[in-house]
């Protein structure tokens, strides 16, 4: 036996499990369990990736300049005050050792993004967890958990699983709601996806109070997981402290070059946004008229949730998605859900024929 000890927050941890990519006996299967964009990236970010390649023998730039001055220009955000990270998860992991603390309270949501809960957890923080209403970050049970210990509150904006969002104003009544010295952290990695009109990314608040952080990613839209790229946007104080913390080069260059050029090309992620839209609509009221249960989505994926009473459920559906090379994820710790990445059409068609032959054979 070891006499190591961990922390007590780290030897409680279980492990993450990442999203299945494989099907026994499938060659190509479709992956649809990891919300990844299977339009894949811009081709000026594939040129920029691959141009890097002679200068592979220099340190990137410490200072990720150009690709916070690329995201500023397309944003209209202050430059100043971005950060980029290896993955939005770097950032939300940063945010948190430089906030969160043993004896503080984590305040969260009951669907919420798992990343945010380990990172809190390893701290050795408490969780206070919000119930939801209809598969949304509830306000009012949020604000009614706030006690003089948080420290932390952060929801997904949509959020992940549900796919459901706050709006503006129900944004900024929670932030109200929490004291001064609690960071709130606004998870935006599906922003780009949304189309709801009452629906703000949060980067006013960054830039009206000291206390507000919103993260984004080209893990999604912008089709790059495989290079680690997120980025924050921060009010001068959280800047300068996160950054102590920050190793030098905790971004790679070839994925800095990458994420610039796939920042620039906002022609190519609005197209891949209106495909995204326009198969949301399709595959929600098709579902629908099957009987299933669709949470409405503002990202790429959706949430569906099988009714126990006819006999069907989440698990035997995946079951049956997979018997046909159809990759879903299982969500919500329950037996009754299903999450599925929205694809190219024809996965998508796949995943409807599929779900047609799961649902009329009782
Ligand atoms: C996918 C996802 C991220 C992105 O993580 P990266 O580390 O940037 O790849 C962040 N938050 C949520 C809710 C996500 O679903």
């Amino acid at each position: 036996m070891s006499a190591l000890e961990p922390r007590p927050g780290v030897a409680r941890l279980a492990p993450y499990v990442q999203g299945k990519s494989s099907l026994e006996g499938v060659r190509e299967p479709i992956k649809l369990s990891s919300n990844e964009s299977s339009q894949g990236p811009s081709p000026l970010a594939i040129d920029a990736y691959t141009s890097y390649a002679d200068q592979l023998n220099r340190y990137p730039d410490g200072n990720q300049w150009e690709l916070r001055k690329a995201i500023g220009e397309v944003h209209g955000l202050d430059p100043d005050r971005i950060l980029c990270g290896n993955g939005s998860d770097e950032l939300i992991q940063l945010m948190v050792r430089a906030y969160v603390g043993g004896d503080h309270q984590a305040l969260l949501s009951e669907n919420g993004f798992v990343m945010s809960n380990i990172h809190c957890i390893s701290q050795g923080a408490e969780l206070v967890i919000a119930p939801e209403k209809n598969y949304r970050v509830d306000v009012d049970a949020m604000l009614e958990r706030v006690t003089q210990k948080t420290r932390f509150c952060t929801i997904a904006n949509p959020n992940n699983p549900t796919g459901t969002y706050l709006s503006g104003d129900e944004l900024r009544r929670l932030h109200a709601g929490l004291p001064d010295n609690c960071l709130f952290l606004v998870d935006d990695a599906y922003a780009e996806y949304v189309t709801a009109t009452d629906y703000s990314d949060g980067a006013d608040l960054v830039d009206e109070f000291d206390n507000v952080v919103m993260t984004r990613t080209f893990s999604k839209i912008y089709g790059l997981p495989a290079l680690r790229i997120g980025w924050a946007y921060c009010p001068t104080g959280v800047f300068n402290l996160v950054q102590r913390i920050r190793t030098p080069f905790n971004t790679n260059g070839p994925a800095l070059a990458a994420a610039a050029a796939a920042v620039r090309d906002q022609d190519f992620m609005l197209a891949v946004k209106e495909e995204n839209t326009l198969w949301r609509d399709r595959i929600s009221s098709h579902l629908r008229g099957l009987g299933v249960e669709v949470i409405p989505s503002q990202a790429n994926f959706y949430l569906l949730r099988f009714d126990e009473a006819s006999g069907k459920s989440g698990s035997e559906a995946a079951q049956f998605l997979q018997s046909q090379g159809i990759i879903p994820r299982p969500a919500g710790g329950s037996d009754q859900f299903l999450r599925i990445t929205i694809g190219m059409a024809a996965e998508n068609e796949a995943v409807l024929k599929a779900l047609d032959d799961y649902m009329s054979n009782s």
